[in-house]
Formats: structure tokens, C-alpha cells, sequence
């Protein structure tokens, strides 16, 4: 394997951010007082989202899901996915969210996809009990680490916000958008700005049969 794509989920396959309108749907007070902290780091990812996903009922998970499948797809991942394919290069999603949030919207398209990382959670007490195999310091899923399950020289980023900004600056090419492409100017790490999974196809092609 030389190459892999690494996607996030949340506002990059899909078109809108859904989980954090999620913790605030299902958790109003707790996400009105603990976001603001977190986008104001004095609160870490890992802590404030494990805080307000525990304090959601378990009974709501059905809910959570229902909510997420009806998010579209920004347009052009299967373009992507069928490129990639051809290429032999494995895409993986990777997810702060919950892994049941992508599935769902993937649908049967997750068998398409290398593998999924995602926060797992465990619906058999009253609350929602959290699990990510990847926790980090500051992140509940920290992206870093995953990557570093794949020893592949050319690592691909693809994200929309600051919970990439570390996958980001790890990888040989990162295709940003939205938060993540500013927060990348401030690192001065160069990226290609895309809107679509087709202006990442493209890109791809172009450079892949070039060089
Ligand atoms: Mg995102």
C-alpha cells in the first residue's frame, strides 16, 4: 500500500455539520454551557463531548440516528470512491462523531470504504455510555493516531474543520475546506481548497497520471 485517503465525516461527507446540532438537540443545556468552552479551548473535545454524549438517554439513540440519516451527502464521494478503487487506494473514514452517524448515512456505501473510525457507544444503561479506540490527549478521537495505523508513504487528508487541523499538518496533502483551511493558513501549511468530492477526483487524477 503507498497511498491512503483519510475523510472525516461530519460536514465533509456530509453537507452539513450534524453532530454538533445533535449534541445540542438531544443536550440543550449542557452543549449551550460546555460548547462555548470547547470552541474557546478551555474545554478539551474529549471531555465536554464525552460530558454531553453520557448525558444523553440511551432511548434517544434511535432518535440520533433517524435525525443523521436524513443528512445529504456532499456531492461527488462515490465519483471519488470509484476513482480511488480503480487506483487501488483504500479510503478510510475517520470521525469524531458517532460510528452509527456514518453509517447510516453511508448506507451500503460503507462497504466501500477501507474502514471506518468513530466514537462507539454502548446503549444498555440509561445513558449513553462512550468508547473510542483512539482517544488522545485534548480529542476524543484523536485522527493522529489512526493515521499512524496505516504505514503508507503518501497519506491524504481530506476535512472541513479544526478536529482535522492535526491530520492535517500530518499529512503529505490535505484538501481543506471551511475552518480547516484557515486554520492551516495560520500553520502556513499549504492545501488545496475543494467543495466537492469532484474538485478532489479531479485534482487527483490530474496529478496522479502526471506523475
Ligand atoms: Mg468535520
Amino acid at each position: 500500500m503507498q497511498r491512503i485517503v483519510f475523510c472525516d465525516f461530519d460536514g465533509t461527507i456530509t453537507v452539513e455539520e450534524t453532530f454538533v446540532a445533535i449534541l445540542k438537540k438531544f443536550a440543550p443545556e449542557l452543549s449551550a454551557k460546555l460548547i462555548p468552552e470547547m470552541y474557546a479551548q478551555r474545554l478539551t473535545l474529549r471531555e465536554g463531548v464525552r460530558e454531553i454524549l453520557q448525558s444523553i438517554p440511551s432511548s434517544s439513540y434511535g432518535e440520533i440516528l433517524e435525525f443523521t440519516r436524513k443528512q445529504p451527502m456532499r456531492p461527488g464521494f462515490l465519483e471519488l470512491l470509484d476513482f480511488l478503487d480503480f487506483q487501488g487506494v483504500p479510503l478510510v473514514v475517520v470521525s469524531g462523531g458517532l460510528r452509527g452517524m456514518v453509517q447510516v448515512v453511508l448506507g451500503a456505501t460503507q462497504q466501500r470504504v477501507h474502514a471506518i473510525h468513530a466514537v462507539d457507544v454502548d446503549t444498555t444503561n440509561s445513558l449513553l455510555k462512550v468508547h473510542s479506540d483512539y482517544e488522545g490527549e485534548t480529542e476524543l478521537v484523536a485522527k493522529v493516531q489512526v493515521m499512524a495505523e496505516y504505514p503508507v508513504n503518501e497519506k491524504i487528508a481530506i476535512g472541513d474543520s479544526l478536529t482535522d487541523l492535526n491530520m492535517g499538518l500530518e499529512a503529505s496533502l490535505v484538501f481543506a475546506r471551511d475552518r480547516l483551511a484557515e486554520y492551516l493558513n495560520q500553520y502556513q501549511k499549504s492545501y488545496i481548497h475543494w467543495n466537492d468530492f469532484f474538485d478532489i477526483r479531479d485534482y487527483l487524477l490530474k496529478s496522479w497520471s502526471s506523475g
